[in-house]
């Protein structure tokens, strides 16, 4: 039988909501969602070819559940990168930051517990509080998006969260954030008092570094304070810097113990032996890969210094991206832009907006539309 009025039992607070995503238009400039604008090498291609195809050969098995390799390999990386050693079981995988970022929640979040972040910041986030029951708080950011230390003890000891999402660099504003903020943090985090956790347990502190191989030079990763802190996550993903956002890869690393509780909440085999055998094929080419961020990382400098050369505020950013304005009508402006070819993203408190670092091709193509745009303007 088919109920006669064709509604669903749909939990009220997904009631009316749309799901997640920024626009994808077929547009000729997409600078929209921080995607790395290089396609892989014909080399890296190459290697994930011939990796996935050796990994198509054992189809018929499941994949190795804890991916032991691939955390290896990331871990061999991150040292490369940050100079940190980490053993592969402080290190955790699954699809994409934001899998990574649920499950945390998943462990660590839950009905009756508060998750609480510094706004304004990753609009997902809300989102994961939502799907795993747990109350969203978001304290505030500075004017120049800073976070106040202050502030967020002042947060933290109101709100007695299990967990704490600081992002750095911040999407959308690009805002990284001192090691000292990190500290403060984390100090807040261990007097919290979590009513059905062990006393003593604090809260988690979950630093999303999905940026971070883009930082300026002297901007510190929160990775140096992982072996001092084991309620701390750091967050990173194979999104950005290694152009690979259609992989799915995002990971953390953490203690061994933080690990292990997200073991338990993770679904059997939730990474594919394909999504091993590529992202393991992609860190092979690990050196190629970041010299194409050192380019993205001028590009992105350059174009802050036009910016603010045209008389445009722009926020300080050790991202892939630049958030800049204000705008009366900011629509106006990005409607101008996708007019003319250039897709960016509208999004941000009011009155800026954010720009991806593309080519050098796709970076002239949004300063002349932008050029023309504000000519246009009333
Ligand atoms: N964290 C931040 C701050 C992000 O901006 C994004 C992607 N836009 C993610 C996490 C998720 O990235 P992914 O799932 O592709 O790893």
């Amino acid at each position: 039988m088919t109920t006669p009025t064709g509604l669903l039992p749909l939990r009220p607070e997904l009631a009316g909501e749309e799901p997640y995503g920024a626009p994808q238009l077929d547009v000729p400039v997409l600078l929209n969602v921080n995607e790395n604008p290089y396609p892989p090498s014909d080399d890296v291609v190459a290697t994930i070819a011939a990796d996935v195809a050796e990994a198509a050969r054992g189809l018929n098995r499941y994949p190795d559940r804890d991916a032991l390799g691939l955390r290896g390999d990331l871990a061999a990386y991150l040292r490369t990168e940050s100079g940190v050693a980490l053993e592969p079981t402080q290190i955790w995988a699954a699809n994409g930051s934001n899998e990574v970022m649920l499950q945390l929640l998943q462990a660590f979040g839950g009905p009756g517990r508060t998750v609480v972040s510094f706004a304004p910041t990753y609009s997902m986030y809300p989102e994961y509080a939502r799907d795993t029951h747990t109350r969203w708080v978001a304290g505030r950011r500075n004017e120049d998006f800073t976070i106040d230390v202050d502030h967020a003890t002042q947060v933290i000891e109101r709100e007695q969260p299990s967990v704490i999402l600081l992002t750095s660099p911040n999407n959308p504003t690009g805002t990284a954030l001192p090691l000292d903020v990190v500290e403060a943090v984390l100090d807040a985090a261990a007097c919290v008092r979590v009513p059905d956790a062990p006393d003593g347990a604090g809260a988690v502190v979950v630093v999303d570094e999905a940026y971070a191989e883009f930082r300026r030079r002297g901007t510190p990763s929160a990775l140096g304070l992982l072996e001092a802190h084991p309620n701390l996550a750091v967050s990173r993903t194979m999104s950005k810097a290694f152009g690979a956002a259609g992989l799915r890869l995002g990971y953390l690393a953490a203690s061994e113990r933080l690990v292990d509780a997200l073991r338990v909440v993770r679904l059997p085999y939730h990474l594919s032996a394909i999504t091993q055998a590529a992202a393991r094929a992609a860190l092979k080419h690990t050196d190629a890969l970041m010299a194409q961020v050192g380019s993205l990382r001028a590009e992105r400098d350059d174009l802050v210094v036009w910016l603010r050369a045209q008389g445009i505020e722009v926020a300080d950013t050790d991202a892939n991206f630049v958030l800049f304005g204000r705008f009366d009508d900011r629509r106006a402006v990005w409607q101008g832009l996708l007019d003319r070819g250039v897709l960016i993203r509208e999004v941000g408190p009011p009155g800026w907006l954010r720009v991806s670092v593309g080519t050098p091709v796709e970076t002239a193509r949004f300063k002349d539309a932008l050029s023309d745009v504000l000519l246009a303007l009333p």
